[in-house]
């Protein structure tokens, strides 16, 4: 199997990312917001905020509070129609 060198660089870029800056609960729980506000705009918020998603895979309380976003949205999207 052939890696692709893009792939291996946005992967070594992720983990830099990772080492330089971990996310604080504090801080991901700012971003949250922004980040389902791009997800239902159907933007890539993971490219622009890797440290939000990085974060909300490795932390469950922050990840739970985005499911929660996202249904909260969906909710209102739906009671709009
Ligand atoms: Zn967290």
């Amino acid at each position: 199997m052939k890696i692709e060198t893009a792939t291996l660089k946005k992967v070594l870029k992720s983990l830099s990312i990772t080492h330089e800056k971990e996310m604080t609960c504090g801080e991901c729980y700012e971003e949250i917001d922004h980040y389902v506000e791009m997800l239902k705009d159907g933007k890539s918020p993971e490219e622009v905020m890797p440290l939000v998603e990085h974060h909300i895979t490795l932390c469950s309380p922050c990840r739970e509070e985005f499911v929660a976003l996202l249904e909260a949205l969906k909710t209102i999207e739906e009671d709009a129609e």
